[in-house]
């Protein structure tokens, strides 16, 4: 009798499947070793169908080398990328002596100082390690996230997520935030006025956690942390200089659910993210 996978098992190893499948990775081999359903043939099989059931071991495929993985464009030096479109919103952040995640969450109390405070139901300061080599900044948090009171933790989330267990990391190794820290109604982006009252505490959260790679995921937050008006397809997936620090913007994950081919592009910048941070695709994938 073949072996039977649970069936939330089952649900949980195709949905990781096509997420892979979406990223591009399709290769997929079973190791047929020991096997109870083995056919005995000496080749791996190469399936492209959710069908792996009964896959035991999954092998993910080694990261493609990238030419240009590590090697960083500098805004505003000699082969600019992006040039801020006007006064820089940060030059007036004074540094905060002895600044700390606490102590800037409680700066912002119960804060009231943009219009976005009255529909909100919860602030939504940021989750993951205060020590993360990588911080991912989003737009500002949906419906889920007011809820909670945690970034990505909706449907964008799950597939954030994902990606970065795709990474070979748990979100509790990242940190993750948002460029507005409250709700904007209907889910509409975040005006100037309210990005400008909140990237300040943006800004120094980043500051204490100094990570070595941020990423942007989307417009909002490229936008905002380069100052520019530039749309991000024009730079994304490059690595670019912000406050001595590399950058990268992608897209959005609730675009990739829009848009699901455009996950693959994702990919190949999560990768770039991984060669900077020496992480290693995982060899073999246990589910
Ligand atoms: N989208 C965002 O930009 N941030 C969240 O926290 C959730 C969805």
């Amino acid at each position: 009798m073949p072996e039977q996978i649970p069936e939330s098992l089952q649900q949980k190893i195709e949905e990781r499947l096509r997420f892979y499948e979406d990223l591009g990775i399709r290769l997929f081999y079973r190791d047929r070793r020991g096997s109870p359903i083995s056919t005995g043939g000496s080749h791996p099989e190469i399936s492209n169908e959710p069908a792996v059931r009964a896959a035991r071991e999954i092998v993910v495929p080694k990261p493609v080398e990238l030419p240009n993985a590590g090697v960083m464009r500098s805004l505003g030096r000699s082969e600019p990328v992006i040039s801020p479109s006007g006064p820089s919103l940060f030059e007036a952040v004074d540094k905060v002596a002895d600044d700390a995640l606490p102590k800037i969450r409680e700066d912002i109390g119960d804060c009231t100082r943009c219009k976005l405070h009255k529909g909100r139901h919860k602030i939504v300061f940021g989750d993951g390690s205060a020590k993360a080599q990588l911080v991912f900044v989003g737009e500002g948090p949906g419906a889920d996230e007011d809820a909670q009171g945690l970034p990505f933790v909706g449907r964008a989330g799950k597939l954030l997520t994902q990606m970065i267990e795709a990474m070979g990391l748990q979100r509790k190794d990242v940190y993750i935030c948002n460029v507005v820290k409250c709700r904007p109604p209907e889910n509409r982006a975040p005006e100037p006025d309210e990005v400008a009252t909140c990237s300040p505490y943006l800004l120094r959260q980043i500051d204490v956690i100094q990570p070595k790679v941020i990423v942007c995921l989307g417009a909002v937050a490229a936008k905002t942390l380069l100052q520019t008006n530039r749309g991000i397809t024009q730079f994304r997936g490059q690595w670019l200089e912000w406050r001595g620090r590399k950058l990268m913007a992608t897209y959005h994950p609730a675009y990739l659910l829009r848009n699901p081919n455009a996950k693959g592009e994702v990919w190949k910048d999560l990768q770039k993210v991984m060669a900077e941070l020496g992480l290693q695709l995982p060899k073999k994938k246990s589910l």
